[in-house]
């Protein structure tokens, strides 16, 4: 085990995994070190140091520091056993990235054999078949997915690694619509959304990835920014392909730092208007720290008890949306 970790650090150069993730040094402390802004907090001045020779960090605002692994695990807010996972697939990508396509495909093909699926998506608002095609949205309707993965010749194990199937070899979804997430092209998860009475939001237990279509959207200067991928599915429909989703309203350093790659972007923070006002605290916190980055942030108000999605299935329009935005508070 020790090992092992110590032979994926030296694959994975910490200075280098930074740099691919848009860590910036500004001014070298010494020979090995570098100093730059803190990618796992929020600061103006750099207290970030990273000895490049040891593979350490350390940073002297949020007094937290380590090697790789630790560093991957904050940004991405993963567990250990997850961060492992993740940097395992970086170096060798091929085997789960290519399950999960043919999972996505399969899901795919199941969604027009299920008229439940149909029908759900349709009272979801969601009735534009070429956006659900273009999407990907699939439907797991349970019991099948294993059977079908073997004789792919997958393995049990990784079946079982990638959490499609439980270690009683039961399917992980089951009546649930699936949206296949991706980034740089690969598909690195699969949300699941219940059609029935079990939890509403699944995930597989590894990295969310980035913001959701963050390549296509990335281009605008003007992003809308959602809780939930129903929510970003009925705004591309409506036009609004500016839309990006965080899936959820708890954004991972990882994904923070890509809203701020750009300062004086502007971004709407559309989340839900819950009655237990978690949304709109959610909403608020998350302005305040964008703000400290440099982005213009603005708080969309929907009528009460609606997120976007509920707001265009009960017939609101693209006019509606935008009279919205137009109103959004700036903070
Ligand atoms: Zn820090």
């Amino acid at each position: 085990m020790a090992e092992n970790l110590e032979r994926l650090k030296q694959r994975i150069p910490l200075l280098e995994y930074l740099q691919r993730h848009n860590w910036k040094p500004c001014r070298a402390g010494s020979r090995q070190e570098l100093v730059g802004l803190c990618p796992l907090h929020q600061e103006t001045r750099p207290s970030f140091y990273v000895n490049a020779g040891k593979n350490l960090f350390y940073c002297h605002g949020c007094g937290r520091g380590g090697d790789l692994i630790r560093f991957v695990q904050l940004f991405f807010d993963l567990s250990f056993r997850q961060t492992l996972a993740l940097l395992e697939q970086e170096l060798t990508p091929a085997p789960v990235s290519q399950l999960l396509e043919q999972t996505a495909a399969f899901y795919q093909f199941q969604l027009h054999r299920h008229p439940e699926a149909i029908r759900y998506l349709e009272q979801r608002g969601l009735h534009d078949s070429d956006l659900i095609e273009e999407m990907g949205i699939g439907y797991a309707p349970g019991g099948n997915l294993r059977r079908h993965l073997a004789a792919l010749d997958y393995s049990f194990d990784l079946l079982l690694d990638s959490g499609l199937i439980s270690s009683q070899g039961r399917d992980s979804f089951c009546h649930r619509v699936i949206f296949p997430c991706r980034q740089r092209g690969q598909i690195v998860n699969l949300y699941g959304r219940s059609i029935g009475a079990a939890f509403p939001h699944r995930l597989l237990p590894r990295s969310k990835g980035g913001l959701f279509a963050w390549e296509s959207v990335s281009s605008f200067s003007a992003v809308v920014l959602v809780e939930g991928l129903f929510d970003l599915a009925v705004l591309w429909q409506a036009g609004f392909h500016n839309t990006t989703c965080a899936i959820g309203t708890q954004l991972t350093p990882a994904q923070l730092s890509q809203l701020a790659e750009q300062p004086r972007r502007s971004v709407y923070i559309a989340f839900d208007q819950d009655d237990n006002q978690a949304g709109q605290k959610g909403s608020r916190q998350l302005a305040q720290r964008l703000r400290g980055d440099g982005i213009r942030a603005h708080i969309v108000q929907l009528p009460q008890g609606h997120d976007p999605n509920s707001y265009f299935a009960a017939g609101a329009t693209a006019a509606d949306f935008t009279h919205c935005l137009e109103r959004a508070q700036q903070l």
